[in-house]
């Protein structure tokens, strides 16, 4: 369920037009639907009351850290689950209380761990023995326990992606299931850290809901042991990962989801943290490009377009599939492939489909590009990054500027004695002997 749809002949965002928003802003540009996020949101924590029980949901900021997007949802009421000092800064910076953010990731520095404690974030998810030891240090030092949650690995692989497969025991992420009766006494143990509870993650884009149920029974079942044990559990945090439709995958229902989840855990009397990203994101976003050329060969028949494998990096990386339409209504289909201007052959936005039987000049939508779209995108070949555009009815916001080249070097340093050396002239090398060394230069000592 998204809000971008052709009205009178051409493709919009909620009410404004995309041809509109690629003639103010330029292309490539990521678009936003702000009715289409706060559903979303709204709808997930409707799904965990109706299902009987509250959830904070902490937005995964990987999935699209802009400000305003982080913002936005915070203003309805979510928290902010962050993997770096960079992420906390910056959900911090959107406004989103510290009470209401997660930090999680298995390789947190020290000095990330001091910042998290001094704002006094709501919980640490832990994911290696040596973390506890780096936050009882810092915890001892500042005088204020570290809330923590013990992130296990529950052994549960659902079928997804390689890339994205989190929950597995092959994989570097939490705690490993043997250790975490040993570890969470340990931690109990300390006078400086708080252990709230256990959190898990174990993989995205997952389109059953079996692999979340099975997870999560094993961890109700530790959640047992643990009490038995006479360690204090209160709070569960169960990660995100709900998978999305990009295609024709039929995922299943934020109701069906919040169901398996309480009922897994029912009777626990935890509070519980969700974690979701793609799901609140993905639809609803798109990467807006224009074409730049039609191009044939004896084979095979392309599109090129101004988007590249640096601003939508998710078909390179994981193969991923976006559909591609025109934001023109009532164009025909043709077989072609899309393709971004990257000097890799990685570099495709749609292979061996259907797309918009276009030309040259027209402007192309992938669909679905929302989370893990922009955050992903890289100055790769120094293309600058796309800017992003928040619409809200009829109106847009402009909620990143498209980066300027010269902010792609402006932090490169040519040291001293490169650049006391004048280049050899231009002409040296052209057409010449290539065997023959260019001029050499003028004095160098
Ligand atoms: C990436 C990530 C998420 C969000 O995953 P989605 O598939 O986008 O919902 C949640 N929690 C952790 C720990 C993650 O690494």
């Amino acid at each position: 369920m998204h809000h971008f749809h052709y009205r009178e002949g051409e493709l919009c965002a909620e009410e404004v037009p995309l041809r509109e928003l690629a003639e103010r802003h330029g292309t490539p540009l990521f678009v936003y639907s702000h009715a289409t996020l706060v559903r979303h949101v709204r709808r997930y924590q409707s799904a965990f009351r109706t299902a009987g029980q509250g959830a904070l949901i902490a937005f995964s900021v990987k999935a699209n850290p802009n400000l305003a997007i982080v913002r936005a949802l915070a203003n309805e009421g979510a928290g902010a689950d962050v993997v770096s000092l960079g992420e906390l800064e910056r959900a911090l910076a959107a406004g989103v209380p510290a009470g209401r953010i997660v930090f999680a990731g298995v390789g947190k520095r020290p000095d990330e761990l001091r910042r998290g404690l001094e704002v006094g974030i709501l919980q640490f998810n832990v994911e290696v023995e040596g973390e506890l030891d780096h936050l009882e240090a810092i915890a001892k030092e500042l005088g204020r326990p570290a809330p923590i949650a013990l992130r296990v690995n529950p052994d549960v692989t659902p079928q997804t992606h390689d890339y994205i497969r989190t929950g597995g025991k092959v994989n570097k992420f939490g705690i490993p299931w043997e250790r975490a009766r040993a570890v969470y006494a340990r931690a109990v143990a300390s006078p400086h850290l708080e252990p709230v509870g256990l959190a898990c993650h174990i993989g995205s884009q997952i389109l059953t809901l079996e692999p979340f149920r099975i997870a999560l029974e094993r961890i109700a079942g530790l959640v047992r042991e643990l009490r038995a044990d006479g360690l204090p559990v209160s709070r569960l945090d169960v990660g995100g990962g709900l998978g999305v439709r990009y295609r024709d995958e039929v995922p299943p229902s934020l109701e069906d989801y919040a169901d398996t989840v309480v009922a897994a855990l029912k009777g626990l009397g935890c509070e519980l943290i969700c974690e979701p990203g793609r799901v609140i994101m993905a639809n609803a976003g798109i990467l807006l490009t224009r074409v730049l050329y039609r191009k044939e060969t004896e084979q095979k028949r392309f599109l090129i377009v101004d988007q590249g494998m640096n601003d939508l990096s998710r078909p390179a990386l994981y193969g991923a599939y976006h559909e591609v339409i025109a934001v023109r209504e009532g164009v025909g289909l043709m077989e072609a492939d899309v393709v971004g201007p990257i000097c890799e052959t990685g570099d495709f936005l749609s292979r061996g489909g259907q797309v918009p039987d276009v030309a040259a000049g027209e402007l192309l939508c992938a669909m679905s590009a929302g989370a893990y779209g922009r955050s992903m995108s890289s100055n790769y070949n120094t293309r600058a990054r796309a800017g992003e555009v928040l619409v809200r009815g009829a109106e847009a916001f402009l909620v990143q500027e498209r980066e300027e080249l010269s902010d792609l070097w402006a932090r490169e340093i040519v040291p001293g004695f490169l650049s006391e050396v004048a280049p050899p002239a231009s002409t040296a090398a052209v057409g010449g002997d290539p065997e023959s060394p260019a001029a050499p230069p003028a004095s160098v000592d």
